[in-house]
């Protein structure tokens, strides 16, 4: 009898599993504040809230080395140097999952990101996977602002001996701040579609975005972590200050599955809380062009570096 009823409940408990999603190894009940190791411990942790109202004067620059034991106003730097340049290729028939719960995933193997930081040095990536979070995980201005979605472009370095270095691009989407407007790339996931974990294939249709992109002029900058276990901290983040257009209906699978899911972490949604940005320097690009980073074919790895207004 008592083996019977065990029986009976690991049955119940696989049926139920076969409805659900994939089991995840970490979950968003408390916005993170759970998970261990560097999650906990690191100090170069992400995201962050950007205080980008202490921006207001290009005036107020000063070097790194004045900066260190500051308080958070001098943290902030603007820089004529940061850029970069995305080539991503359109994909015919990549599986849209939400493999560990988690996310919405797509793993990408031809795109490529042409980073320059703050020193003028210069740093290639490769796409590996993009991924959303609902609501945005990087907030502004003491957490005030939170945008409507999230999306990260996780590259890693092209360099064999460095491939532990990643970079994220992160990318906004809202009705308000972006426009009611429906978005091409989102569309062409038709992720309204999707249906628990079942991989869809669609057509990803990158190329408005990437455009757009490398149009964007506004961008922050800092190093940071991922922002989910084990919270690696080598992550180079370009977040664009410049919010994409999505419409109500696009953003209801997220809302659905994450943010208004109150059996998913309470309706709280797949962003892990902001993280202090301790010793770190927050860098803003300077709003005049500086360079122009061009990429020369999307598996050449040349690059034409070329000055103006400087
Ligand atoms: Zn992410």
């Amino acid at each position: 009898m008592f083996m019977a009823s065990i029986k009976a409940k690991m049955i119940l408990y696989l049926a139920l599993n076969l409805f659900t999603f994939t089991k995840a190894n970490y979950y968003y009940w408390e916005q993170g504040s759970d998970w261990n190791g560097q999650c906990v411990n690191g100090t170069l942790q992400s995201p962050i809230d950007i205080p980008e109202a202490l921006f207001w004067n290009p005036l107020a620059k000063v070097t790194s080395e004045e900066l260190h034991g500051m308080d958070i106003e001098s943290k902030i730097v603007w820089t004529r140097r940061l850029d970069f340049f995305a080539s991503y290729a359109n994909f015919e028939n990549k599986t849209i999952s939400s493999d560990d719960q988690n996310s919405i995933k797509v793993d990408f193997d031809k795109g490529s990101l042409v980073f320059m930081d703050e020193t003028a040095a210069l740093r290639i990536f490769q796409l590996k996977q993009f991924h959303f979070h609902a609501p945005s995980e990087h907030t502004f201005n003491n957490r005030t602002k939170h945008y409507d979605l999230e999306l990260h472009l996780v590259h890693q370095r092209w360099d064999e001996d460095y491939q532990n270095e990643l970079a994220v691009l992160g990318v906004f989407f809202d009705m308000k701040a972006g426009g009611n407007e429906t978005n091409p790339f989102i569309e062409s996931m038709n992720v309204k579609n999707m249906v628990n974990d079942k991989g869809e294939t669609q057509f990803v249709d990158l190329t408005a975005l990437v455009d757009n992109l490398n149009k964007t002029k506004g961008l922050f900058h800092y190093n940071g972590s991922l922002t989910t276990p084990p919270c690696t901290q080598s992550v180079h983040w370009i977040v664009v200050d410049d919010p994409q257009p999505i419409t109500y209906e696009q953003l209801a699978l997220f809302k659905k599955n994450w943010q208004y899911n109150t059996t998913f972490a309470g309706g709280l949604g797949n962003n892990r809380d902001v993280q202090p940005v301790n010793q770190r320097i927050i860098y803003k690009r300077w709003w005049t062009q500086a360079y122009n980073i061009v990429l020369l074919g999307t598996s050449s790895i040349a690059i034409a570096l070329t000055l103006s207004m400087f």
